[in-house]
């Protein structure tokens, strides 16, 4: 079983528009000789726009490396990314950097906010610092989504963990950008919390068009998303579409079953 395959288009061209982000023949390697890790081994994959991905596999698999490179975090050893049509692997970094502050989200599991800021400075700073002016109706209309209308005063330290997240998803959210990476954004937080912030996530997909691409190990947040691709040892070795919570789980115990018997 390898769908992995099919869901990489086989053409290069013609599809530019359905696709936010490509990687094509992806290597990431740590050290060198035998002690080389390779912690992506030629990865071929799209990320279509206005989908929900998620990126699952075992500890080690490459995931967090895969979604850093895809993202323009990390750089690659060999091989093309591009987001939006345009290739990042190559970039200088202060393009890239720009790239990144004007057509990128990010969600970690850390929620990384200013602590001295209150919700809606933290929300509006990634363009205060790029000297962009936020569409206020747009803005409003994340704020409404993530449901933070009366919290927007208050410092981070003044919210629970999951308001603290929805702040970091209205910030990711506020610029417009062409894609949203989360890595285990909801890896602090309680089921309760977490399923309100993946409900977040799914609504900005549903209704803003968005695109999310986010690493995640549990098969109730994967669920949320469109399409499932697994990874093991660095390479994309299946994958799944409208994947529910019990055939994530299954596909994970075939997999360990595989793995302890090869
Ligand atoms: P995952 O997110 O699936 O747990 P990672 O992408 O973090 O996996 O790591 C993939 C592989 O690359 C692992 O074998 C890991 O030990 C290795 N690796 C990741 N980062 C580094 C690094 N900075 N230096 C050396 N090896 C690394």
């Amino acid at each position: 079983m390898n769908t992995a395959v099919s869901s990489t288009p086989p053409t290069e061209t013609g599809e530019a528009s359905a696709v936010a982000a490509r990687g094509r023949q992806i290597v990431k390697a740590y050290g060198a000789g035998e002690t080389q890790v390779l912690a992506l081994d030629h990865i071929d994959v799209d990320i279509m726009r206005g989908q929900f991905t998620a990126i699952m596999g075992p500890s080690g698999s490459g995931k967090s490396t895969l979604l850093h490179c895809l993202a323009g975090l990390d750089t690659v050893t060999s091989g093309r990314i591009e987001l939006g049509g345009t290739e990042i692997t190559g970039l200088k970094d202060k393009d890239l950097t720009q790239l990144r502050r004007d057509r990128i989200g990010f969600v970690f599991q850390a929620f990384n906010l200013l602590p001295t800021l209150s919700a809606r400075e933290n929300i509006t700073l990634p363009m205060d610092i790029a000297g962009r002016q936020p569409d206020p109706a747009w803005l409003d209309r994340i704020i409404a989504t993530v449901g933070l209308g009366e919290r927007l005063e208050h410092r981070p330290r003044q919210l629970s963990g999951g308001q603290q997240q929805r702040v970091a998803v209205a910030r990711a959210l506020a610029s417009q950008p062409d894609i949203v990476f989360g890595d285990e954004p909801t890896g602090n937080l309680d089921s309760r919390a977490g399923a309100e912030i993946l409900g977040f996530l799914r609504t900005s997909v549903d209704d803003l068009g968005q695109t999310i691409v986010m690493v995640t190990h549990d098969p109730v947040a994967a669920s949320y998303a469109d399409r499932v691709i697994y990874l093991a040892d660095g390479r994309i070795v299946d994958g799944m579409e409208s994947p529910t919570a019990d055939a994530v789980l299954n596909r994970m115990k075939a997999f360990d079953a595989r793995g302890r018997t090869s």
